[in-house]
């Protein structure tokens, strides 16, 4: 049986800052991941990530921004903590390898970003996730950390209240193991196929949020998901928020530069959520073309566009049939990011180590990037904080979960008990006789949780889309394979995961519906106001026998006191 001082599951940009700052404190610690490590969903990030670099930009105004980003629903103290720590790490990343765009003077360049008041978007043209993933993998190759890489967690094992590892399954060859950890960092990212379209890669699967919910974690504002205002019609794909950074700007079909009516100051970079209302309700108002509105990039020029969006040039031709240069681009919201994850305070404890029980969580197990909420995004992310969040965040929770193992002693785990067990619940998938398979399922989720819970909602659309997620839950005992093989058997994987997102779904619309408010992306039209005296709280959720357990908890206010949020 593998063991390891601390184990991370996952190998995006979280999972291997976690496990960097591990390894840099002499500890023993091993990555695993269901891909392979550089093929994470980090890698597909476009635009930049955030930090205060600039002489008139402050770190306190970062914060600010951040907050009312949030709709006031962020933790304060969390947000402070990112926003001072992320100059730190932005030079530290610089001197690891990642080669920022500079400017001429040859400081680190930053682009202009929704919601910020200050361009403060660090990048590297429109591939930052990309170069960032990479660095960081060299780093961890030079250091020697353990890698197990096509490996799929199957269960988290929880003894006497501790989490001590982990089932996973080995994908080339189908072989169950037991790793045993003194802790545990999941890092798994967010819920993207849950919602169709996407932006988000095919593998992100709300996996980890689904495996620490089970475990007895509690997961926290999952309402919270955000619509990216720039995606493809056709397929979800991602036009990042840069374009507009670089000077880009949307139109209605009647060439009307809309966003100056809904956001006068900050026009076309307010942020994601409310530039995703106003697309709607031009769409909706019949000011749209073939339910999308238009980026124009026309006038930035050649220059602009092959130098620091170069990806958009392509995506544009290659999946819209448009040159961006001689025409503008058909766009509208689509699914991007979880706000809402696995409740964790500052150091990614997923338990209340204070000492009180505010809210349920697991001993030793860890969380950090999007499947965590350590709540900097609060009721709608920011772009560019989330590559930082994974950054800092994942940075102090390798360092607590090293603490935390030097602690503790190993806890006993019955290998082989776990191992049976694992093995019958997939020999159970085998032997359902053929029928309903898990894409059909999954379509029809992803198209019901885009119709109930997405931009705009109310009470009668997430009603429609949690009862959709129910009652998918129920036939999906009935889920078959066709491949009853062990070598790389991705359609056994596919049942696995349609369980962890069926789970996870049917959280973020009871979640959703519970909250009487709009705030954030949470824009309900039966209830239309931010309601602070009594929905400035956060939501939790965590799992019973009878089905999800809502509570609540505080939001942590420092120096911003709640006000009308306008752009
Ligand atoms: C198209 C796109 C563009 C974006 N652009 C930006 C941007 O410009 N700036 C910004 O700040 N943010 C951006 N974001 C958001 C940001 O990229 C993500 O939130 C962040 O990278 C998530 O990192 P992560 O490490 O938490 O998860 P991921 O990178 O998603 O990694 C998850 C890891 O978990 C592993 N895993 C999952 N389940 C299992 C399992 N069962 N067993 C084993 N391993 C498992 C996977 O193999 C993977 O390695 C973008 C997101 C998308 C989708």
């Amino acid at each position: 049986m593998p063991q390891h001082d601390v184990l991370v599951i996952g190998g995006g940009l979280a999972g291997m800052r976690a496990a960097y700052k591990a390894k840099s404190l002499g500890a023993d610690v091993a990555l695993l991941s269901k891909v392979y490590p550089t093929r994470s969903h980090s890698a597909a990030a476009q635009g930049g990530i955030q930090a205060a670099m600039t002489s008139e930009d402050s770190w306190e105004t970062h914060a600010f921004d951040t907050v009312k980003g949030s709709d006031y629903l962020g933790d304060q103290d969390a947000i402070e903590i990112l926003c001072r720590e992320a100059l730190d790490d932005i030079i530290e990343l610089e001197h690891l390898g990642v080669i920022f765009n500079r400017t001429p003077e040859g400081r680190i360049d930053a682009r202009a970003f929704g919601g910020t008041s200050y361009k403060r978007t660090c990048f590297v043209a429109d591939q930052t996730g990309q170069v960032l993933l990479h660095v960081m993998w060299e780093q961890l190759v030079g250091l020697n950390v353990k890698s197990y890489e096509e490996w799929f967690v199957t269960h988290l094992i929880v003894e006497d209240g501790r989490c001590a590892g982990c089932v996973a399954l080995e994908i080339p060859t189908g072989r169950l193991e037991v790793f045993r950890a003194r802790a545990v960092v999941l890092c798994t990212g967010g819920l993207g196929q849950v919602y169709q379209p996407s932006t988000n890669g095919l593998a992100v699967t709300a996996d980890g949020l689904a495996l620490a919910y089970r475990a007895g974690a509690t997961l926290m504002d999952m309402e919270m998901v955000q619509h990216h205002p720039t995606t493809l019609k056709s397929n979800g794909v991602l036009i990042t928020e840069g374009a507009r950074g670089e000077g880009a700007f949307l139109i209605n079909s009647k060439g009307e530069r809309f966003m100056e009516k809904y956001a006068p100051k900050m026009k076309d970079l307010a942020s994601r959520d409310v530039v995703s209302r106003s697309e709607t309700i031009e769409i909706r108002e019949g000011r749209g073309m073939d339910g999308c509105v238009l980026l124009d990039l026309r006038h930035l020029g050649p220059e602009v566009v092959f130098k620091k969006l170069s990806q958009i040039h392509e995506l544009a031709r290659d999946y819209a049939n448009v040159d961006v240069l001689k025409e503008p681009l058909p766009i509208r919201p689509g699914y991007h990011y979880l706000m809402g994850g696995v409740k964790t305070d500052v150091d990614g404890r997923t338990w209340d180590a204070s000492g009180g029980r505010r809210w349920q969580g697991v001993e030793g197990l860890f969380a950090a990037g999007e499947c965590a909420n350590v709540s900097v995004h609060g009721g709608n992310r920011l772009g560019g904080n989330s590559l930082m969040d994974t950054v800092v965040y994942g940075r102090r929770s390798g360092a607590a979960a090293v603490g935390y193992a030097r602690s503790v002693d190993w806890v006993a785990v019955n290998e082989d008990a776990y191992k049976e067990q694992e093995r019958r619940k997939i020999k159970a998938i085998f032997d359902k006789p053929p029928g309903l398979r898990a894409a059909d399922l999954r379509q029809e989720m992803g198209t019901a949780m885009d119709d109930g819970i997405a931009v705009f909602r109310d009470e009668e659309s997430m009603g429609n889309a949690l009862r959709t997620v129910r009652s998918l839950k129920e036939k999906s005992s009935s889920v078959s394979v066709h491949n009853k093989g062990h070598v790389f058997n991705t359609d056994l994987l596919s049942v696995l995961e349609m369980g962890y997102m069926l789970d996870v779904a049917e959280v973020v619309g009871v979640s959703a519906l519970n909250r009487k408010e709009s705030r954030g992306a949470h824009a309900r039209t039966d209830y239309p106001e931010r309601n602070d005296a009594e929905w400035l709280k956060h939501t939790l959720v965590s799992w019973t026998p009878e089905g999800p357990r809502l509570d609540y908890l505080p939001v942590t206010l420092t120096r911003w006191e709640p006000q009308r949020r306008t752009y």
